[in-house]
């Protein structure tokens, strides 16, 4: 029996049991909501390597981490990643973690499916916002919908959980949502619709005229489906209800409706090492140089030092009045 550690609690009382990883800013798609086209991104000198990604997780598992989830950018195009994956999948396997999962575009899953379920890997999280070939490439950009449904496919087929994850698109992927629910349905999918956060310079395009309240979305779906309440929940921010046509998850994540704060239980690291104890808010701990120039000792006690710090919650507004990003970064710094 491996002995639990007991996490460190935050100002508000609230257990920090989950780290998210920003393995890379870098990705092969430029989602019209999330980055613009001409993105800039790090340098590569100012990441930290696939070996100081370990360590940090590690240090985190030793102030009671138990779920790890790797995201970017997008994570399975950082060269070595699978290395980083095997390590810590390895520590699921020996019980010091629950979980470790990957938030992914699947554009890589045909080839890498089978290689993250051995290396522990059993659910992971699939963005999708549409099932239209045009659509997919307008949205993404240089996304090829055909490679990500048949990433979907492989990494069903290797045996793993899949959620599909949609942002809410006003006018884009609005009237689709519908379909995309009896999709999953049909694929034994589990799905979460996202509202559109307020997060990084998006280049031309304006976050109010992508905003699409969860409430409306809500509204619709209930005209074509039975949507029962369930009490499951994640530890994470998706308030889940159940399709009771297709048997299958329905989560709705709306940061701008509905406030999920009270129950937040993770902090997020960059892959500089920034450690940023909120989504949506800027203040941050550099864990690169206190792993650099202080060893394990000086980042346990950063570690520590920054959730003291972790502030009660956001304050994402968009309207006509607030169209500037309410935090500088983008979603792919910190992962969403
Ligand atoms: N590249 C991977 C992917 O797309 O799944 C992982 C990183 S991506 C930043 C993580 C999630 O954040 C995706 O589901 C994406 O749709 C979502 N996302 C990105 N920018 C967002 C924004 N401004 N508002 C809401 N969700 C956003
Ligand atoms: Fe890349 Fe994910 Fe951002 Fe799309 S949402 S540009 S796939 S990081």
């Amino acid at each position: 029996m491996v002995p639990t550690i007991s996490p460190i609690l935050d100002p508000f009382g609230r257990p920090i049991t989950y780290l998210r990883v920003s393995v890379t800013d870098r990705c092969d798609f430029r989602c019209v909501y999330c980055m613009a086209e001409n993105m800039t991104f790090l340098p590569k000198s100012e990441l930290l390597s696939i070996e100081e990604l370990e360590v940090l997780c590690r240090r985190f598992m030793a102030v009671g981490t138990r779920k790890i989830r790797l995201t970017g950018g997008e994570p399975l195009v950082r060269r070595n990643i699978l290395t980083l994956i095997r390590n810590l999948g390895a520590e699921v396997k020996s019980g010091h973690l629950d979980e470790i999962t990957i938030t992914t575009n699947g554009s890589q899953l045909s080839k890498m499916a089978d290689d993250l379920y051995d290396a522990g890997v059993r659910r992971i999280n699939v963005s999708l916002d549409t099932l239209n070939k045009d659509k997919f490439r307008a949205i993404t950009r240089w996304g090829d919908l055909n490679q990500v449904l048949d990433g979907i496919h492989a990494a069903k087929t290797a045996g793993l959980d899949i959620k599909i994850n949609a942002v809410a698109l006003k006018g884009i992927n609005d009237n689709e949502l519908g379909d995309m629910v009896a999709w999953c349905g049909d694929h034994d999918l589990d799905m979460t619709i996202i509202e559109v956060m307020p997060m990084g310079d998006i280049g031309g395009e304006n976050r109010v005229d992508q905003y699409l309240p969860l409430s409306e979305v809500k509204t619709k779906l209930s005209q074509r489906f039975t949507l029962q309440e369930v009490d499951y929940r994640t530890g994470g921010p998706a308030r889940y209800m159940r399709v009771a046509e297709t048997g299958r998850r329905l989560g709705f994540i709306t940061p701008l409706t509905h406030n999920f704060c009270e129950s937040c239980n993770r902090v997020r690291v960059t892959c500089t090492g920034m450690l940023y104890m909120c989504l949506g808010q800027d203040d941050s701990a550099n864990l690169r140089d206190a792993l650099r120039d202080g060893g394990t000792e000086g980042l346990d006690a950063a570690i520590v030092e920054a959730i003291g710090r972790k502030p009660k919650g956001h304050d994402f507004i968009i309207d006509r009045d607030h169209t500037d990003p309410a935090v500088a970064r983008h979603m792919s710094v910190t992962g969403g």
